[in-house]
């Protein structure tokens, strides 16, 4: 079977990043085409409300308030505010091995919220609301299991045995995308040797609206508020990233010693840890294209490069790859070039790999400067951090920056 449809882009992967970026081109009037493997009747639906621990989805992202910008410019984010959300006003940040302790405050910014916490089906759920009411033609459930090029077309080979073409082919399809392999284009990566463990807890005390995060050498612990539909302000997601060998004995635990263990962990702050869901635990590593695109072909997203979620700042990269994107091919149908003209490419390329990197860099800067036990490191980071709390103007500097709003 062969379809024989030419589309001006095709973009694989209907998660988070894909979805938005689909919707943007589509807004440009590109013919746009989204290919995911789920189906959209799972995707599209809506979660029970929430009552316990069990009900919230483990995986989260804190959306920055860039991000929240670009989601309400496609339509988006009006659904997500709509379901469970949870804008948070506080971050407070502290170092378990010693004094430093650093508090970022919403206020101190003029802004309503630093970010806020969405489960990761709510976002993708949101965004495929607004797909399906859209002129992108929608090709779910099915599989990409090939992609060539023959002269200045992209073939997309699906597993039901249908072929679309298009000028440029996005691959938005996550960490291990198969798109990337096929484009030949080489990543740069490492193992952490570190798991993050992600799970939803209830506490004794709220979360107070602020995201909580400890650092130790073994990796840091994030507390995510969460607030389900009766603004129950004590859910919290978890990201406590551990090296291997310690994430698996923490995994090994029952709920009753994992709780203890994560009271600990973070100092009683939010009280008692009164119940956890499942746990899961996700392999850490970093990875980073050499190169974006290739002709006819680019990567956004976490198939262009994963990093630690110690900031939380994984999306946050794919909405910016999705901004400049819809930048340049904006341009790019304002003068008539063809959305896969090299200039356009590369002008993408040159515009979003400095900032990934940097983010990359600073996130390896951080997990090294906590990871060492040494004097001249414990000094650093302490009286680095209680320096930096004092320092209005340079400390909100560094939260605008996490919110994605540059001065
Ligand atoms: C433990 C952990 C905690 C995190 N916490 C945060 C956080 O607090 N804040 C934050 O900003 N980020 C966080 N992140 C990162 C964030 O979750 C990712 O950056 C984000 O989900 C990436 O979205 P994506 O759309 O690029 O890829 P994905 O979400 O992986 O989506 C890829 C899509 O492509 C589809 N697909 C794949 N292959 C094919 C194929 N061959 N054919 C058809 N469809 C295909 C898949 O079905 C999927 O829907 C965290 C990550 C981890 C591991």
């Amino acid at each position: 079977m062969s379809d024989t449809s030419v589309f001006d882009i095709l973009v694989v992967g209907g998660g988070m990043t894909g979805t938005a970026l689909a919707l943007g081109l589509s807004r440009q009037g590109w013919r746009v085409g989204l290919i995911e493997g789920g189906d959209r009747d799972t995707l599209l639906q809506v979660p029970d409300a929430a009552e316990g621990v069990a009900d919230f989805e483990p995986r989260v992202s804190a959306i920055s308030v860039a991000s929240q910008q670009l989601l309400e410019s496609l339509g988006a984010w009006q659904s997500v505010v709509t379901g469970r959300h949870c804008p948070y006003q506080g971050m407070t940040v502290w170092d378990g091995d010693g004094t430093g302790r650093i508090h970022f405050d919403a206020a101190e910014l003029q802004s309503r919220a630093l970010g806020t916490i969405v489960e990761n089906r709510s976002l993708v759920r949101a965004l495929f609301e607004v797909v399906v009411a859209s002129d992108v033609e929608l090709i779910d459930g099915v599989q990409v299991i090939g992609c060539s090029r023959t002269g200045e077309q992209r073939s997309i080979e699906l597993a039901d045995g249908r072929t679309l073409g298009a000028r440029l082919v996005i691959a938005a399809d996550g960490a291990n995308s198969r798109l990337r392999q096929w484009a030949g284009l080489p990543t740069r990566e490492w193992d952490y040797d570190q798991q993050a463990i992600v799970c939803t807890v209830r506490t004794a005390q709220s979360h107070r609206y602020t995201a909580w995060q400890r650092f130790s050498q073994t990796g840091p612990l994030a507390f995510l508020p969460l607030t389900p539909e009766n603004a129950d302000e004590h859910f919290c997601s978890i990201v406590w990233s551990q090296d291997t060998e310690e994430a698996r004995r923490l995994m090994a635990l029952d709920d009753t010693a994992f709780a203890a263990e994560l009271e600990g962990a973070i100092e009683r702050e939010l009280g008692a840890v009164e119940a956890v869901s499942k746990r899961f635990a996700f392999p850490l590593r970093q990875r980073h294209a050499k190169d974006y695109i290739a002709p006819g072909f680019a990567l956004v997203g976490d198939a262009a490069h994963t990093i630690h979620p110690l900031a939380g700042q994984g999306a946050n990269l794919g909405y910016g790859d999705v901004r400049v994107l819809l930048e340049e091919l904006s341009r790019a149908k304002n003068t008539g070039l063809s959305p896969a003209h090299e200039l356009v490419l590369a002008r993408y390329q040159r515009r979003r790999k400095g900032d990934n990197l940097t983010m990359m860099a600073a996130m390896e800067g951080f997990k090294q400067l906590f990871g060492r036990d040494e004097l001249p490191f414990r000094l650093l980071r302490n009286t680095g951090m209680r320096w930096l709390d004092g320092l209005g103007p340079v400390k909100n500097r560094i939260a605008a920056e996490a919110m994605g709003l540059r001065s």
